[in-house]
């Protein structure tokens, strides 16, 4: 019997049985596929992100380094308004070679993960958690005192399980064109419903047009207008869903769910990459596969850590479907240099923005 069984070798999954496993708890993970394929992830990350990657990461993964944002209230004819600091606030960044940094740091720390398996069915007992997995060669049986669903947004250990889904799923879709591009500013665009679309320098890569909107919007159609009007015809197109707003609990007996299974995300980005390897740590620090009842503590841990940003984010998400000229009011209060951290939106309101901001008071 393994002490934890983890389902996806995403960032969440990955991170976790790295975490696990330099515990001394014996963890195996499966995946789907190939570690970090298909793409469907536009890699923008805090700076932080080198806090969770193993050494040398940077120079390996980073492909463009991101001091500002220009948002675009009203489209193209109106004006934008500029956020930025000095220094670098973000890092663009090879998601697929992310991906594979990390499975392969949770293998060096003793975690056992297998490519091609797909976990089929899960069945909860009073002692243990039974996955069953379909691999190369055919069905097999797998016994853990505890399972992490680290799955993504359709998970299936969140449907097996019975635990309720994210409040919201997005659908995003993100187009590549070749030409170079090392800007330091992103373009965010209002123009979508509820949403925004953008455009990312991503250095030698190219650019990527991407867009996310509600279920039932036409997405297909959003994202020509968007790459019509930057006259570009983005091709390498791919597209995912994003989970907005964690559900009521991410735990049950002995089943937890990790990252975009238990809609760890920004709500006024999608990202997840950093909240769902957060999440991970917390789930590291605090469970004991002996003692399901430490799920309770995960939990915890993890709202304590994330839900004060979460709320924050909601509400910021909210100012992107308000009326242009109040975006338009509410930007300019806070346009020009910003010492905002990108994942944490609590800091709106922190002594760094205030600094910032008064110089223009
Ligand atoms: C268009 C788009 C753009 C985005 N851009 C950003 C961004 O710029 N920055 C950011 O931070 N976030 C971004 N995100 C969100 C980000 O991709 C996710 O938050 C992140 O991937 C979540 O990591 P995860 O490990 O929880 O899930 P995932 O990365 O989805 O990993 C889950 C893994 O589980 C595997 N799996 C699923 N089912 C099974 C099964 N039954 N058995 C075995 N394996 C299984 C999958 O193959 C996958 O590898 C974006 C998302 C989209 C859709």
């Amino acid at each position: 019997m393994h002490d934890v069984l983890v389902v996806g070798a995403g960032p969440a999954g990955s991170r976790l049985a790295r975490r696990l496993a330099e515990r001394g708890l014996d963890v195996l993970a499966f995946e789907q596929g190939t570690v970090g394929e298909p793409l469907a992830c536009s890699g923008h990350v805090s700076t932080d992100i080198w806090e969770f990657t193993p050494e040398g990461a940077r120079e390996r993964l980073l492909q463009n380094t991101i001091r500002g944002a220009r948002f675009h209230p009203e489209g193209f004819d109106g004006e934008a308004h500029r956020f930025h600091r000095d220094e670098q606030i973000s890092a663009v960044i090879d998601r697929v070679a992310l991906d594979r940094e990390l499975a392969e740091a949770a293998r060096q720390a003793g975690a056992a993960v297998r490519e091609n398996h797909t976990v089929v069915g899960l069945t909860e007992r009073r002692d243990h958690v039974e996955l069953t997995v379909r691999g190369p060669d055919g069905l097999t049986h797998h016994r853990g005192r505890l399972v992490a669903g680290c799955d993504g947004p359709n998970s299936r250990v969140r449907t097996e399980t019975g635990l309720p889904d994210p409040e919201e799923l997005l659908h995003g879709v993100l187009g590549f064109s070749d030409e170079p591009d090392h800007e330091a500013f992103v373009d965010v665009h209002l123009t979508v419903p509820r949403f925004f679309a953008w455009r990312i320098p991503r250095g030698e890569a190219g650019v990527e047009y991407g867009l996310a909107t509600p279920p039932g919007a036409a997405v297909n159609e959003c994202f020509g207008e968007f790459t019509d009007a930057y006259d570009v015809e983005p091709d390498r197109r791919c597209s995912g869903l994003i989970p907005i707003g964690p559900p009521s609990t991410v735990t049950s007996g002995r089943v937890f769910l990790v990252g975009d299974a238990a809609g760890h995300n920004k709500p006024f980005t999608g990202g997840g990459i950093l909240y769902g390897m957060t999440a991970a740590d917390c789930a590291a620090e605090t469970i004991e596969p002996s003692d399901p009842a430490t799920l309770a503590d995960y939990e915890r841990a993890w709202r304590a850590e994330l839900a004060g940003d979460i709320r924050m984010g909601h509400l910021v998400r909210a100012g992107y479907s308000a009326p242009g000229p109040l975006q338009h009011t509410l930007m300019g209060l806070f346009e020009g240099e910003i010492g905002v951290h990108m994942d944490r939106p609590t800091t709106l309101f922190s002594r760094e923005q205030l600094r910032a901001m008064l110089p223009r008071l």
